[in-house]
């Protein structure tokens, strides 16, 4: 299994905001869609960056009421990480574990066509091992 077989599961639907949206708009998107971390686009429509609920978290720590109103540059992460559609769902669990977030956009020639959680990550790993587990049995019980 890999990232392009997840994207083919789940979709390639990518929320995201523009650079000049604020905390606020951005807390209430990751509300209302149910996910843990949106894009940050620029003008050109070019990846500026990547925010999730913990640079959010971050932010109400650090400023109090304030920070709603602060402008989501700064607060994400500008220097995004990306994965492949080729790479592998345990390349996938190494690097999100070695660098400490649950949530690589996919890119491909170019493109974000994704965006893979740390969720999906493990959905798809429970349903190896259970498809790798159900084929044991089937070969002990023919043996
Ligand atoms: P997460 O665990 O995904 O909620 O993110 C934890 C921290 O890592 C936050 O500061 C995010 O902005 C940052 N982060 C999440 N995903 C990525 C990524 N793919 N590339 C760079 N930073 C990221």
């Amino acid at each position: 299994m890999n990232v392009a077989q997840i994207l083919k599961q789940k979709g390639n639907r990518i929320v995201s905001l523009p650079a000049d949206a604020r905390v606020g708009e951005a807390a209430g998107v990751l509300s209302a869609e149910g996910i843990g971390a949106l894009l940050i686009m620029d003008r050109a429509g070019k990846v500026a960056g990547i925010l999730s609920e913990r640079d959010v978290v971050r932010a109400v720590a650090n400023h109090g009421m304030e920070a709603v109103a602060l402008p989501v540059t700064e607060v994400m992460t500008a220097n995004v990480i990306f994965c492949k559609p080729a790479d592998s769902i345990d390349a996938l669990m190494t690097e999100m574990t070695q660098r400490r977030f649950r949530h690589l956009p996919v890119m491909d020639q170019g493109r974000v066509i994704g965006i893979v959680s740390i969720g999906d990550v493990v959905k798809n790993r429970i349903a190896e091992t259970v498809a790798e587990a159900e084929s044991l049995r089937q070969y002990i019980a023919a043996g």
